[in-house]
């Protein structure tokens, strides 16, 4: 099996096992890809990563994602001890050497919230804060529906009201799941 290393497939620059990790968002946890935005032009690309049972490593492919027919193009892979990946429903986790991703499924969580997570929250808080928000504030908020519009808004509020705070997230998750409206007016006064 070719183990040649990662290379971004629009500019060629290699990409470190950690730098395609790190600069990844959401996920496709059927499919087994992430989102991945290269550091160099903001290019993006998507990434494989699956165990390699046969092998018994890791394995991060990096490629583009046909729009038509789903199907995933390998530009470039490489293969680690260090790699484990663990696949659920809403989410996907990529344990590489000591440390922990998680990755969204791309319907579960939206840009604009992680975006705000990622300018309010110090950098080491943002898994705990990812897994917070899609397994404790989500379909699960009284009178909010699976997939509906009004999870985004009640997961900015919080996030907003935390202001980077893990334990003040929690709060208002809590306070959410009593009843988020409190949650959307106190954010909105705050603004
Ligand atoms: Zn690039």
């Amino acid at each position: 099996m070719i183990d040649d290393g990662l290379f971004c497939p629009s500019c060629l620059t290699p990409v470190s096992i950690e730098t395609a990790l790190t600069n990844s968002t959401v996920s496709w946890p059927t499919e087994k890809w992430v989102y991945f935005r290269c550091e160099c032009r903001g290019n993006y690309a998507h990434l494989e990563v699956d165990n390699d049972y046969e092998a018994n490593m890791g394995s991060v492919k990096i490629g583009h994602v046909e729009s038509i027919a789903p199907d995933f193009i390998c530009h470039s892979r490489i293969l680690s001890p260090d790699l484990y990946v663990e696949i659920r429903r809403e989410l996907m986790i990529v344990e590489y050497t000591s440390r922990k991703y998680i990755f969204p499924a791309h319907d579960s969580i939206t840009q604009a919230t992680i975006q705000l997570v990622e300018k309010l929250f110090p950098a080491a808080d943002k898994e705990d804060v990812l897994l917070l928000l899609v397994n404790e504030c989500g379909g699960n908020l009284p009178l909010v529906d699976v997939g509906s519009p009004l999870i985004e808004r009640i997961r900015l509020a919080a996030i907003k009201v935390s202001n980077g705070d893990k334990t003040k997230l929690c709060e208002a998750i809590e306070q959410a799941k009593n009843d988020w409206r409190d949650l959307l007016v106190w954010a909105e006064q705050r603004n």
